[in-house]
């Protein structure tokens, strides 16, 4: 059975002091023993005060780079982020490949990278609205997880946690309708499966991600495929995030 994972991306939100006050606030509300786990991916400068007040909060970095260490100026590495007894680690959203160049080659460096460290990515896959409306979403899911998750072995591959982030939905209040995330969640689990067995395919945890908050989360959660959710603007107030976890405990 799929344990549902349901993770805020902070993006470049919130100081310290902004993160200590809601990870407090949301481990009042969490006993563990709940129907779903849930999470937090916070800026680098915080994860160290994240960790520090969350018990049964994940708490993620939002991204990290392949390389242990080195002149990479300005980067993370996975051992810097073990250090501080992060998890997860988000991977390829599509702010990342669209603003910051990240490419499906680093991501399969990054995906192996931890995994070797025993670290889980949750990693970012999704279609722009140029390609929704060209109608070659399922050939850019397919594409991009043949990409990134390349060298993988299926032990490895078992444990991801897939985000599906239709571009078109994140941010803009316009989600995809339950039909259209449990079809390309529906896509992502047959990819897996073609790309390493059925096992594999029934095992890793897909989530949806776009304009995901209280009101909606219940319907995604519902659909036989999606396994959780990645959330944006919801997740930044302890109200909301809390609204999502009363939801679905
Ligand atoms: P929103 O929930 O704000 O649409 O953002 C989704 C997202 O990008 C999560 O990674």
């Amino acid at each position: 059975m799929r344990k549902p994972f349901i993770v805020g991306n902070w993006k470049m939100n919130k100081t310290i002091a902004e993160t200590v006050e809601f990870v407090t606030a949301i481990e009042k509300e969490l006993s563990g023993n709940e129907a779903c786990t849930y999470g937090i991916g916070a800026p680098f400068t915080a994860l160290k005060d994240a960790k520090a007040n969350a018990k049964n909060l994940v708490i993620a970095a939002e991204n990290v780079h392949f390389e242990a260490s080195g002149a990479y100026t300005g980067e993370i590495s996975i051992p810097m982020l073990k250090e501080l007894g992060v998890t997860h680690v988000i991977i390829g959203h599509s702010e990342r490949r669209q603003m910051f160049n990240e490419t499906d080659e680093a991501l399969a460096k990054k995906a192996k990278a931890l995994f070797d460290a025993d670290m889980t990515p949750i990693f970012c896959i999704g279609e722009s609205e140029a390609q929704y409306d060209a109608n070659e979403t399922e050939a850019v899911i397919r594409r991009q997880l043949t990409e990134g998750l390349k060298g993988l072995c299926p032990h490895c591959a078992s444990k991801l946690v897939i985000a599906y982030e239709p571009i078109w939905a994140i941010g803009t209040g316009k989600s995809a309708t339950k039909e259209i995330a449990q079809n390309c969640c529906a896509i992502v689990r047959d990819q897996i499966k073609v790309m390493f067995n059925q096992d594999v395919a029934d095992k890793v945890i897909v989530q949806y991600g776009g304009s995901v908050k209280p009101e909606n989360i219940k319907e995604y959660m519902a659909c036989e495929d999606i396994d959780g959710a990645l959330i944006g603007g919801a997740s930044l107030k302890v109200d909301s995030f809390k609204a999502i976890i009363d939801a679905t405990k």
